[in-house]
């Protein structure tokens, strides 16, 4: 382990640290509402603000330490990332803390991070480095770094920018605030925590999102194919699905705070349940059980992969009509056998479900005219 850098597995063991790190701060402001800003250089869909509510700041389980941190958010990468900066803002939101538009305003600054492309990753470590003033000016101030970038580069990340105050790989997002109070008390910082072993959960918490009416909800995390282009196996790691039953309730949550549109995320979200026995546990099931939630109006899902998605599902969305969008997102990734094998998606040109099986049981009868206004969307 590297001089300097403190991981929290140990920390958590060691004597409660002694110097306090700093009072909780006085109670941001609260705007109430939640609208999202886009930063037209970041990777991906961009960077969002997640304003307060003001329900979080009267909320049950704030904590001295957190509550009042106006805290900004910035958002590299996927759809995958954007449920976990939802889901971080949501905890921290539980804990009182206030989420301000500015990134000059925030006391606390967290880069959500991509290591799919090394723009993404750039664009960071930029950032970082232009910190560096503004932290030496005011110690207070706090830096955090979470995600991909954080669990693949984390000591490096650590060394490089020793003024960074936490970092927090991709499975322990859900002890995001713990750790937050641990920086807080007075822990040395860098504060590491890029275990490998638990699989991130959020438990009971409501996301704070993007959008009031539309919430991203993960139902697998991780990845078990090894296309030879790709960082995800190695960032998030294996696949591991979560049980029906979690999905249902938290989707009931969000049904409950007004949420009528849901997206599942799913690296390859047809094999979702193959870890839970998929006689028990597979998407189909699974959207039937979320098509029974009152509130919710649409559902959709991503990702599709080519060599996964089965005659089942298209089933299962022919069978349960309109409430499961007739829209399944599949990127072939190449029209070229060679380029396939190079890559090893473990298909070839001749997709199934694009001529085959899948689209045939949904091209006769009333869904023929599902079909025409485009089921499949490749790229
Ligand atoms: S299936 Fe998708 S997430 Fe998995 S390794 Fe291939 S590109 Fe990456």
């Amino acid at each position: 382990m590297m001089q300097g850098v403190h991981h929290v597995h140990r920390l958590l063991h060691a004597d409660p640290p002694g110097a306090s790190g700093g009072a909780a701060m006085a109670p941001a402001e609260a705007r109430g509402v939640e609208s999202p800003e886009k930063d037209p250089d970041l990777c991906g869909p961009g960077g969002t603000v997640y304003e307060t509510d003001p329900r979080a700041l009267a909320g049950s389980q704030a904590h001295p330490l957190v509550a009042g941190t106006k805290v900004h958010l910035v958002t590299f990468g996927c759809q995958m990332n954007k449920y976990d900066s939802e889901m971080v803002a949501g905890l921290l939101g539980e804990k009182g803390a206030g989420f301000v538009a500015q990134e000059d305003d925030a006391e606390l600054l967290i880069f959500n991070t991509c290591s799919v492309r090394g723009h993404a990753e750039d664009r960071v470590y930029g950032r970082l480095s232009y910190l560096k003033h503004r932290k030496r000016h005011n110690p207070g101030f706090m830096i955090a770094v979470m995600g991909c970038m954080a669990q693949k580069e984390g000591e490096q990340i650590a060394k490089r920018f020793p003024y960074v105050d936490l970092i927090v790989g991709t499975r322990q997002l859900h002890e995001f605030p713990k750790l937050l109070e641990r920086v807080r008390e007075g822990a040395r910082t860098p504060l590491l925590a890029i275990d490998e072993t638990p699989t991130v959960e959020f438990g009971e918490t409501v996301a704070r999102r993007e959008h009031r009416h539309a919430a991203f909800l993960t139902v697998t995390r991780g990845c078990n194919k090894r296309c030879t282009y790709c960082v995800v196996p190695y960032t998030r790691g294996p696949e591991v699905s979560r049980a029906i039953p979690d999905v249902v309730a938290e989707a009931r949550r969000l049904a409950d705070d007004g949420v009528i549109e849901i997206m599942l995320l799913g690296q390859t979200i047809d094999t979702y349940g193959h870890d839970l026995g998929r006689e028990h546990a597979n998407l189909p099931r699974l959207l039937a059980e979320l098509h029974q939630i009152e509130g919710l109006r649409r559902i959709r899902f991503i990702t599709s992969h080519p060599e996964e998605c089965q005659e089942d599902l298209w089933r299962a969305m022919h069978d349960l009509g309109d409430k499961v969008m007739p829209f399944i997102h599949m990127p072939a990734q190449s029209g070229s056998d060679r380029m396939l094998r190079r890559m090893a998606r473990g298909y070839t040109r001749a997709l199934p479900g694009s001529r085959g099986d899948g689209a045939e049981a949904l091209s006769g009868g009333r869904d023929r005219e599902r079909l025409d206004r485009g089921l499949l969307r490749r790229d």
